[in-house]
């Protein structure tokens, strides 16, 4: 008795090698599911995996298992996982906002006020009439 081949229970998509993948029952009391593609034979039993598996795959007629494998996601959070994975930067980035709120203010340059050298100016101006009429009275 053969005990190398399992019997196919369906095919899936590859998304590394983009073969048609033959999904097995891992053997053992385990109930997993494994595949066979250009990859080789793919055994991991992460939820994720697990669950593609269990979703994804086009089983044979009558060849699907009664039972998912106890890793598969329910429905919902399969098939929401896109909505988990926008809320955990959310929490993320409310941490980050209270965590390091630093204003970076660029210091203004208060802009000197181009009065001040006229007035000195008219300043040096009277004080040089005033010396000259000074000198002109005394001549
Ligand atoms: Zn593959």
């Amino acid at each position: 008795m053969a005990t190398q081949n399992k019997a196919v229970l369906g095919y899936i998509q590859c998304a590394d090698c983009g073969e048609r993948g033959s999904v097995h029952a891992a053997a053992g009391r385990r109930n997993q599911l494994y595949k066979r593609c250009g990859c080789g034979c793919d055994q991991r039993n992460g939820a994720v995996v697990q669950s593609r598996l269990w979703y994804e795959t086009e089983w044979l007629d009558g060849m699907k298992p009664e039972k998912a494998p106890a890793q598969v996601q329910a429905p919902e959070d399969y098939s929401g996982q896109v909505d988990r994975i926008d809320q955990q930067p959310r929490g993320v980035a409310a941490d980050d906002e209270t965590g390091q709120q630093t204003e970076i203010r660029p210091e203004s340059k208060p802009e000197n006020e181009p009065d001040q050298p006229d007035k000195t100016g008219l300043w040096w101006l009277a004080g040089g009439v005033a010396a000259l009429a000074v000198l002109v009275g005394r001549a």
